[in-house]
């Protein structure tokens, strides 16, 4: 089997070289590659770079993720979360190639909050949902044979998070304050990546049609911002790390609190019982994955 990654740099990128790596022959792209293009811009070159590789598998971890930064840079983002997919789907289906992309919660508008379903009526709140909500619509329409797999809230070992954040702040802060009125579920990339690998098996042996789709793919449980935040306090003082801060003294304050360019999304739970039913997999409590990345770092 011969996989074509794109974004091979990014959280999750960077976990797939490791998860597809045993699947079979492994070209792994960035936007610097020069032999062939990687670079999601480049609309022309990523076309042919499908067409040249002619691979079973392609998948796409590269996007435009600077959700506040597309508010004023919409063009780009466009261009990468929307135009991009679809090239990438047209290609593919060109070649006879499944497409396997990553979405987002924030397709949808974060009212409620019951766990969105697959089905549920998408709105996006910013320019970036709204350019990933439109790569999905391409991808569905030029590619029959595409797994979309929408999550949220995540991190990897690898660069900047949001745990290593707070990590930071309670070694320099008496107090953190903490937005309390976002809640989804932490998410690992070693976890998606995990997930991506086991999918992709399955759908290689031919006759995967019923399989074709959108999956819901997230830890398990739900917290908000301020309980994530206290976690990693809590874990940390329990580690012995020289806190200056104490999880009690991690306050919670309203989104308000801290105004963005770009809106999110109030809810962003998303329901896997659709990833758990046909592909027989079951996300850990997201507790379980943000404790392992935290022994990892520190
Ligand atoms: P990262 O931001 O870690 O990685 C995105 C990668 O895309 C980076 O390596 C970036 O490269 C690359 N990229 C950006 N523009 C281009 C371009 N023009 N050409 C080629 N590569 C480009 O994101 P994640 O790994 O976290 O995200 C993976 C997927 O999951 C994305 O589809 C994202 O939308 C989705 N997702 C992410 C969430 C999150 O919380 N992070 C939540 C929900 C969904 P460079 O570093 O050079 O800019």
């Amino acid at each position: 089997m011969k996989i074509l990654l794109f974004g091979k740099n990014g959280q999750v990128g960077w976990e797939l070289q490791r998860s597809l790596a045993p699947l079979g022959e492994l070209i792994v792209l960035d936007r610097h590659s020069t032999d062939l293009c990687g670079n999601l811009a480049d609309l022309g070159g990523i076309g042919a770079t499908v067409r040249s590789v002619r691979p079973d598998v392609i998948v796409n971890a590269a996007a435009y993720t600077a959700v506040d930064k597309a508010e004023s840079d919409a063009a780009t983002a466009h261009t990468v979360n929307a135009q991009a997919p679809g090239v990438l789907a047209q290609a593919a289906s060109a070649v006879g190639a499944w497409l396997v992309h990553y979405s987002t919660d924030y397709v949808f508008d974060g009212h409620g909050s019951r766990p969105w379903e697959e089905s549920d009526p998408t709105g996006p709140l910013c320019v970036y949902g709204q350019t990933k909500l439109e790569g999905e619509q391409r991808i569905a329409a030029l590619c029959a044979k595409h797994l979309i797999l929408r999550t949220s809230w995540v991190y990897g070992a690898r660069g900047g998070n949001f745990a290593k954040t707070m990590l930071r702040l309670a070694t320099e802060r008496d107090r953190l304050t903490v937005i309390n009125d976002q809640f989804g579920a932490p998410t690992g990339a070693d976890f998606l990546a995990d997930v991506t690998a086991h999918m992709v098996r399955n759908i290689l042996p031919g006759a995967a049609d019923r399989l074709v789709g959108i999956y819901h793919v997230a830890a398990a449980g739900e917290t908000s911002w301020h309980g994530y935040a206290r976690f990693v306090v809590d874990w940390a003082s329990t580690a012995g790390l020289g806190l200056k801060t104490s999880p009690d003294r991690v306050d919670p304050v309203p989104t308000t609190a801290f105004p963005t360019p770009a809106a999110r999304p109030h809810n962003s739970r998303l329901n896997t019982a659709k990833l758990q039913d046909s592909f027989g997999l079951h996300p850990p409590a997201w507790q379980q994955g943000v404790a392992r990345m935290l022994t990892e770092i520190t």
